[in-house]
């Protein structure tokens, strides 16, 4: 097996094998991402290598794998042809496979278009992970994401479309104090208007080397209390119209806060409300994270 720069995985798939497709990210720019910042530069491996990777596990671990992850930061990015090859080389060498799982940002799921993210379906892809981050145009802009809220909508409306899992990934408090209510309506919005399979919050961390941080120290970003981020979660959750799951896997949160929209949004909210009742001191310092 072999592995090049850093290779992170969302937690959901911490029992998956893990095969590298592509190295890096070809987009690198996230101005609160430190992942790949340093290198290595994005490349997709070939073909044959990943392959030749999948039947060394096979050979290692035997038939039983049933989902397999294929890392780096944005391996949708990777030529249609390429990654549709590895997913069905993947079924043949995993008879029981059941998920095969890709990061992917909404620029790059656009870019492959409707056409090729059901080939990719029909391939065995049967998984994106998105980082929406926000659903509003300012904020996005600001943290050099890249896309804006209409292409995110339609890239995530294809992704569903097209018969794939959908797991968009939301940043408590990356709009700061200046624009959180903005953040929290508008990415609200976005949300209802892709109606994902799943939701996963995340809570604003800065990290050791980026734009954000920097910004931070010169006073031009302000940080979102805790109870600023737990109201900020409250508002988006009372504003969704979806029948997306919800989950906080993630230390970064200041609650965990999971469950079936809408059926346990009032559950959720209680949660919520019942945190805001802890004094601010007892909940996790905010610092800067170097990972
Ligand atoms: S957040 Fe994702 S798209 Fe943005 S730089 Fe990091 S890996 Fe690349």
């Amino acid at each position: 097996m072999h592995y090049e720069g850093p290779i992170y995985r969302p937690p959901s798939e911490a029992d998956s094998l893990l095969v590298q497709a592509t190295v890096g990210c070809p987009y690198n720019k996230c101005a609160f991402c430190m992942v790949y910042k340093k290198g290595p530069a994005f490349r997709v491996r070939l073909v044959d290598d990943i392959k030749s990777d999948l039947d060394e596990a096979r050979e290692q671990y035997g038939a039983g794998i049933r989902t397999i992850f294929f890392p780096a930061g944005n391996t949708i990015a990777m030529p249609t042809d390429e990654l549709a090859a590895v997913c069905v080389h993947a079924h043949a060498a995993f008879p029981h496979l059941e998920r095969i799982t890709v990061y992917g940002s909404s620029p790059f799921i656009h870019r492959k278009g409707l056409g090729d993210l059901k080939k990719l379906r029909r391939a065995g892809l049967t998984r994106i992970h998105v980082g929406l981050e926000s659903g509003d145009n300012a904020v996005l802009e600001k943290i050099k994401k890249g896309t804006d809220s209409n292409e995110q909508i339609e890239a995530g409306r294809w992704v569903v479309e097209a018969g794939i899992e959908l797991s968009e990934y939301v940043m408590i408090g990356i709009g700061g104090k200046e624009r959180s209510r903005e953040h929290a309506m508008n990415t609200a919005r976005a949300l209802n208007a892709i109606n994902p399979d799943f939701i996963r919050i995340r809570t604003f961390l800065p990290k050791i080397g980026t734009l954000l941080l920097h910004q931070i120290r010169k006073g031009r970003f302000q940080l979102l209390s805790p109870h600023d981020a737990l109201r900020e979660t409250g508002e988006i959750i009372r504003n969704l119209e979806v029948t997306s799951q919800i989950a906080s896997d993630h230390y970064t949160n200041y609650v965990n806060v999971h469950g079936r929209m809408p059926h346990d949004r009032e559950r959720m909210l209680t949660t919520i409300g019942n945190a805001l009742q802890m004094k601010e001191k007892m909940f996790r310092p905010a610092y800067v994270g170097n990972r």
